[in-house]
């Protein structure tokens, strides 16, 4: 399906509330509270509101999920999801706006919401088997020295492979400040990547952290390359402070792509049962990362 036959089958609200209820409750309604199976459909709101005959616990559609709270019609996030799921991807919260047409602050939101699945769905899945892992750059300058330019931002690029060679599944993770030195990354670093995205114990794992180094396993460092040109074409570049998500929702994109699997069925399912962050939380994530970055450049 394009997207022009998506906004024709996805039109209206009532075209949504069936694939949401499917994707909310794939085994029948269930309720959130007491576990009872049947429930009282009530219609007067602008969503159907399910109350369970037990406990008269009230649920409508989006209770519990991303869109939780949201005002935006459901087609226009329906939208949104197909968009960011899209294996072209050249959406980026300005023309996000125009496509559903909302405030150009409701279209960020509703794409970092998302953005927040993506990354809870790659940090459930670790690496194993033979990984390889890999010292990247982010913003690599035009003249790299042994010393880290500001606008470098170091990265770990680790991917397991079959045993064809082939990547089937890939992480990009941006290196925390407390684990730099000026010139590199800190041992802390890599072993913080294996402890958090690698399945123990695997016996294949070979980590590589020189920096530029050119040798060693290069589809990582294409894919980084990939990353790196999709964000400074549809972003024009990103700065620490978001850089993460923006490399989650990549790696969203490309782990399914390396399966032969669409990520679009996924990610309904997941907007439709993952817990909603708001936006207080969403800035406050961002806000405290810089102030550890600023933390980290002062000392350093
Ligand atoms: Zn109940």
């Amino acid at each position: 399906m394009d997207f022009d036959e998506f906004c024709r089958h996805f039109h209206n609200e009532e075209a949504c509330f069936d694939t949401l209820y499917k994707d909310k409750w794939p085994n029948g309604y269930c309720c959130v509270r007491c576990g009872h199976e049947h429930a009282s459909l009530i219609r007067t709101r602008r969503l159907p509101l399910y109350e369970c005959k037990n406990c008269r616990y009230q649920a409508s559609l989006i209770s519990g999920t991303v869109m939780e709270g949201s005002r935006t019609p459901l087609h226009k996030w329906f939208k949104a999801i197909f968009l960011l799921a899209s294996s072209e991807a050249w959406t980026n919260a300005v023309k996000l706006a125009a496509t559903i047409n909302v405030t150009y602050k409701t279209a960020w939101l509703i794409m970092h919401k998302v953005r927040f699945v993506m990354s809870q769905a790659n940090a459930q899945e670790l690496l194993s088997g033979i990984v390889r892992v890999k010292a990247a750059v982010y913003g690599k300058p035009h003249n790299p020295t042994v010393h880290r330019h500001p606008s470098e931002h170091p990265l770990l690029v680790g991917a397991s492979i079959n045993s064809s060679g082939e990547m089937t599944h890939v992480k990009m993770i941006q290196v925390r400040p407390e684990h730099l030195s000026a010139n590199g990354i800190l041992r802390s670093g890599t072993n913080d990547f294996v402890a958090q995205h690698v399945a123990s114990p695997t016996a294949g794992l070979n980590v590589e952290t020189k920096r530029y180094n050119l040798r060693g396993y290069q589809p990582l460092l294409l894919c980084c390359k990939e990353a790196s040109n999709w964000m400074k074409d549809v972003y024009h570049g990103i700065g620490p402070k978001h850089l993460q998500v923006y490399l989650d929702e990549f790696c969203y994109r490309l782990n399914y792509t390396l399966r032969n699997e669409s990520p679009l069925l996924q990610l309904f399912k997941l907007c439709a049962s993952a817990t909603a962050i708001t936006y207080e939380r969403l800035t406050r994530s961002h806000q405290q990362y810089s102030q550890k970055t600023q933390i980290a450049a002062s000392a350093a």
